[in-house]
C-alpha cells in the first residue's frame, strides 16, 4: 500500500493514504494538516450501559456492616433500632416502631411478646444479609 516507502498519512475521514506532504485529502477533500493519524472519533467512547437503577436498595460492602451493633440496639429498644442501622429508616419506623405500639395497644401489650422476638429476629438476619454483601431491599424481611 506503500510503495515509494515514503511515510503517508491516512485521511482521519475517509481512511484514505495520502502524500505526507499533502494538506487535503485526495479522496474527500478533508484538511490533513494537523490532524493527528489516530484521532479519537466519539465512536470510540460508546456510551456505558445505562446506570442500573438502585433505589429502594441497601447494600454495604461485605464485612463493613456491623452485626454487633444491630443485635445490642435490638436487643435493648426492639428490633426497629437494628432496622434503623440496617438503613431500613422507614421500615423501622412504620413497621417496627409504630406498628408495634399498635399491636401492644390493641392486645393490651400482649403483642409485646410476638412483636418483640419478631422484630429483633427480622433486624439481625437482615444484618448478617446485608454484611454478605447481598443488596436488601428497604422493606425485605428476615
Ligand atoms: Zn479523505
Amino acid at each position: 500500500m506503500n510503495p515509494g516507502g515514503q511515510a503517508q498519512k491516512q485521511c482521519w475521514q475517509c481512511s484514505t493514504l495520502n502524500d505526507i506532504n499533502a494538506s487535503r485529502c485526495s479522496a474527500c477533500g478533508s484538511y490533513l494538516s494537523g490532524v493527528p493519524t489516530s484521532a479519537p472519533t466519539n465512536a470510540q467512547y460508546p456510551r456505558g450501559p445505562a446506570i442500573q437503577s438502585n433505589y429502594g436498595m441497601i447494600q454495604v460492602p461485605a464485612g463493613s456492616h456491623p452485626i454487633w451493633v444491630v443485635v445490642l440496639l435490638s436487643v435493648l429498644f426492639g428490633g426497629w433500632a437494628g432496622m434503623l442501622v440496617n438503613r431500613q429508616i422507614v421500615k423501622g419506623l412504620v413497621y417496627g416502631l409504630v406498628a408495634g405500639l399498635v399491636f401492644c395497644y390493641v392486645t393490651c401489650c400482649f403483642g409485646f411478646l410476638v412483636w418483640y422476638p419478631l422484630t429483633l429476629i427480622d433486624a439481625i438476619l437482615v444484618a448478617m444479609k446485608l454484611n454478605r454483601g447481598q443488596a436488601v431491599k428497604e422493606w425485605e424481611f428476615f
